[in-house]
């Protein structure tokens, strides 16, 4: 709040030095050598789409079980995504499913690091091969999360996170796209300001009036007010993923011995940031259902995407096309998971598990 009210006091309340600061965090905290900071995750998708390149006739390879927004962002660029499945027991990216789905149009490969578990990039860059086809981490969900010793947000050719409130950390609305490609952080940063190659504190700085708009962008800039929100949460980070492991190691001892409950598969070589707790539960929607009946907030993440109307319709696809993201759907819960939680919280929400399960 007082970083917030001092940005209000402040000459900037958009396209200041905030931006710049939050900015410079985010890539000192990944590693990554550029970050662009923008007004959603969702904006940071399309933004990186956008400086792919991606086009009418390009594909984009998506995994089925995501939220919409990965996909969405290839269709606002008139591509055409391409559902690939997931692994059964992490539910991430298959690689061998992506090998499948490649064709001569593949442009891009879209990674979800599904909870909070990064996906497998070497296995996913050697099934890329040396085509010309470059790799983009939705990361919204594994901010702080490693993979061989390397932080996430330098795993892929762009990464993009969310600060959407039920994220890690949160700036009411906002995302970042982070790269080691200052070509690729220059076109974002037109893209991100309707296309224009200056912004109002550049031209502020060197007395001039003149700019040039080279390409159709968005206004999907960030305030100030916002990035100094996300700058003091992200000094709030490392406490909170601690915090957030604690749990799901409290959940896992918990949940352990009941029978109808399995746990996701978690691999040794990375870290998980634990954005989700997903377990999967035959008879899901009675555990659903007795967890909101106790005032416990469950959820199901995700529907495959493209058995929205909207896919189905546009893209004709049906049930059948991704089997293992499919029968997952049927059977995921995600329970509650955030960093305030108590021993007795978690042991509230497992006996409820237990009592739904059991009958
Ligand atoms: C949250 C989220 C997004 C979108 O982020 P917004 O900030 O809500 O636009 C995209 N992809 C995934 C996997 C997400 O979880």
């Amino acid at each position: 709040m007082a970083a917030v009210a001092a940005v209000l006091r402040s000459d900037w309340l958009t396209t200041g030095p905030a931006v710049e600061r939050f900015e410079h965090a985010m890539a000192e905290y990944t590693g990554a050598a550029h970050a662009v900071a923008v007004s959603s995750g969702t904006a940071a998708l399309h933004t990186a789409m956008y400086a792919l390149g991606i086009g009418p006739g390009d594909e984009v390879i998506v995994p089925a079980l995501t939220f919409a927004a990965t996909a969405n962002a290839v269709v606002y660029c008139g591509g055409t995504p391409v559902f690939a499945d997931v692994e059964a027991d992490t539910l991430l990216l298959d690689p061998a499913s992506v090998a499948r789905n490649m064709t001569v149009r593949t442009r891009a490969v879209a990674a979800v690091d599904y909870a909070g578990q990064p996906c497998d990039y070497e296995a996913l860059r050697k099934v890329i091969g040396e085509r010309a086809i470059a790799l983009v981490a939705d990361a919204s969900h594994s901010l702080g999360a490693r993979y061989h010793q390397r932080k996430v947000g330098t795993l892929a050719d762009l990464s993009t996170f969310s600060f959407h409130p039920v994220k890690h950390i949160t700036t009411g609305e906002g995302g970042m796209v982070t790269t080691n490609q200052a070509a690729l952080a220059g076109r974002m940063r037109t893209f991100r300001n309707h296309g224009i190659t200056s912004d109002h504190r550049q031209r502020a700085e060197q007395g001039s009036f003149s700019y040039e708009m080279v390409d159709l962008g968005y206004n999907y800039r960030i305030s100030d007010l916002q990035c100094a929100l996300g700058a003091s949460q992200l000094g709030e980070l490392p406490g909170w993923l601690q915090r957030r492991e604690a749990i799901a190691a409290q959940y896992d001892e918990l949940l352990a011995p009941l029978p109808h409950i399995q746990t996701l598969g978690r691999k040794p070589d990375r870290t998980h940031a634990y954005h989700l707790y997903v377990l999967r539960v035959r008879g899901r929607n009675v555990a659903f259902a007795a967890l909101r009946e106790r005032g416990i907030g469950a959820n199901v993440h995700y529907r495959p995407v493209y058995l929205h109307p909207f896919y189905r319709e546009r893209f004709g696809h049906q049930a059948g096309l991704c089997p293992v993201a499919e029968a997952a759907y049927e059977e995921i819960l995600s329970i509650p998971m955030f960093p305030a939680m108590e021993r007795e919280d978690v042991e509230r929400v497992v006996n409820a598990l237990r009592e739904a399960t059991e009958g």
